[in-house]
């Protein structure tokens, strides 16, 4: 590879905007030399395949250079030279795509078992849907640079009316009962350090949108489930940042709506039933979906994209309760996670999700899966912003390899593999307004995934992970490796319990 001028003005024409006075190289502007870290030393990946997430097609033979946690070039191999110095990793025959989100998380397992295991399955970002002490620690470690793991939103405990289908079931939410206490809630949680507010089904009309007018003032977030009492169009109106899963959207896109929304009203909820609102709203959810009106559904989908709201589909938790007898007993990703965990994953399943269950239920539920996947192709062709994310918590779900699987069901849905692409990078930087991240652009943040095989040709190819860059460190086969035994030998190391800890899923 010859070191050209050409190669070396393009270097440092794009660090001059990102690290004053330094230049590419080893070489340093500060008088007295410090020991280089892992972020600041220079990486050059050549002859890679760049899939950069824009929707621009991929780029051949290209080579990306990294330093201080940035991208400072990407350019033709034959245009550039690797800087003196710098660690090369061989591109060739391999696909560069941005750093992977997770925009529906729920932390369920410990520190040696969650942040690892999003970075070795290249996840970069992750949405935490409720607050959790562990993951706000992790998150001020990471930052510091103290912990490796991905960049961590993190909202409010999930904000429901009074009563909450969380009463007793040992999940952490707050029940706004009243208008006042939903304005209350959305202030202490701001001055909390909450990235948002989570909404959640059982809110009355009046604090719903209460909750709405005070997030807008207080300039935070609100996002999660509409209210059974509410119209997602109108909560889209009111500024509703995102729509969490499929539930929600029947009815709104429904022949039989009005009909449909005084039935569900009516459904008596008590305290802690949230998995007899699951199962109280099915026949209602299912009369939605049969009766979806294409027509009335394209102005629903226009409003939602003038107004910005995002729809995170979380297609893999569908395929859980939709189709609950369909799941793997033997998948050996489950190996990752403690005897608890899984201890929990099939108490969940044998109790609340096959207990009863008839098979007329399974064809229904096959049924409107195969709905789901279309509403979800429809959300995309009308222009709806789409954002992937898993539901981890709920049983199966697991941190990391569940994104990819839900990049596949997307992909199933009838995504374009660029389309499904953006779900997990352009589109959740744009939500979070992070312009720096989500692509493969100079300047921008070097949150990176290396593949052996391209995510253009089969979108599961994103399993096919052979390095993963986090803010510029690069994490390569062997580390990865380890870091994967690692989790595993922590998984087997913990104790079974004699309980299992929790007694239903956080969706
Ligand atoms: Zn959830």
């Amino acid at each position: 590879m010859q070191r050209s001028d050409i190669s070396r003005r393009t270097v440092l024409a794009g660090a001059a905007g990102l690290a004053t006075g330094a230049a590419v190289g080893l070489g340093r502007a500060s008088a007295a030399p410090r020991e280089p870290s892992a972020a600041d030393r220079v990486t050059a990946i050549t002859h890679v395949t760049v899939i950069d997430a824009t929707g621009a097609p991929a780029k051949r033979d290209t080579t990306v250079v990294l330093r201080d946690g940035r991208i400072l070039a990407v350019e033709p191999s034959r245009r550039i030279g690797v800087p003196a110095g710098a660690e090369v990793i061989d591109g060739r025959g391999r696909f560069l795509i941005p750093g992977l989100a997770n925009m529906h998380n729920h932390t369920f397992d410990g520190e040696a078992i969650e942040p690892p295991l999003h970075i070795a399955n290249g996840i970069t970002t992750v949405r935490d849907m409720t607050a959790n002490d562990d993951t706000s620690r992790w998150r001020r470690e990471i930052e510091a640079g103290t912990r490796l793991g991905p960049r961590w939103t993190v909202g409010s405990p999930i904000v429901d009316g009074s009563p909450s289908l969380w009463e007793g079931l040992g999940a952490p939410y707050i029940a706004a009962a009243t208008p006042e206490e939903g304005r209350a809630t959305v202030r202490a949680q701001k001055d909390a350090g909450a990235d948002f507010v989570k909404v959640y089904t059982r809110l009355s009309r009046p604090t719903f949108f209460a909750i709405a007018d005070e997030a807008r003032r207080q300039r935070i977030p609100f996002l999660g489930h509409v209210s059974d009492f509410v119209q997602l169009t109108e909560a889209s109106d009111a500024g509703l940042a995102s729509v969490e899963h499929l539930f929600q959207i029947w009815y709104d896109t429904s022949s039989r709506e009005e009909e449909l929304r005084r039935d569900i009203t009516a459904v008596p909820i008590a305290g802690g039933e949230y998995n007899g609102w699951l199962n109280k709203m099915h026949p209602y959810e299912y009369a939605a979906a049969r009766s979806y009106d294409r027509h009335k559904a394209a102005g629903v989908f226009a409003r939602l994209a003038r107004n910005g709201t995002r729809v995170t589909p979380t297609l893999v938790l569908h395929t859980f309760t939709d189709m609950p007898g369909d799941t793997p007993m033997n998948d050996p990703r489950y190996a990752y996670f403690p005897a608890a965990t899984r201890e929990f994953w099939a108490y969940a399943l044998e109790l609340i999700y096959l207990n009863g269950r008839t098979p007329e239920q399974d064809a229904r539920g096959r049924e409107l899966f195969e709905r789901r996947l279309s509403l979800v192709n429809d959300l995309d062709r009308a222009g709806v912003p789409l954002l992937a994310g898993t539901d981890n918590g709920t049983s199966y779900l697991m941190p990391g390899f569940s994104l990819h699987d839900e990049l596949a069901r997307l992909s199933q849905a009838g995504l374009s593999t660029m389309r499904v692409l953006q779900t997990a990078t352009v589109e959740p930087a744009r939500y979070l307004g992070a312009r720096d991240r989500g692509t493969i652009e100079r300047g921008n943040v070097a949150d990176l995934v290396l593949l052996d095989a391209d995510p253009l040709r089969d979108i599961r190819n994103t399993t096919r992970i052979n390095s993963v860059v986090v803010r510029g460190r690069v994490i390569g086969p062997t580390e990865r490796q380890r870091m994967l035994a690692d989790v595993k030998r922590a998984a087997t190391a913990m104790p079974v319990p004699a309980q299992p800890k929790a007694a239903t899923c956080p969706c």
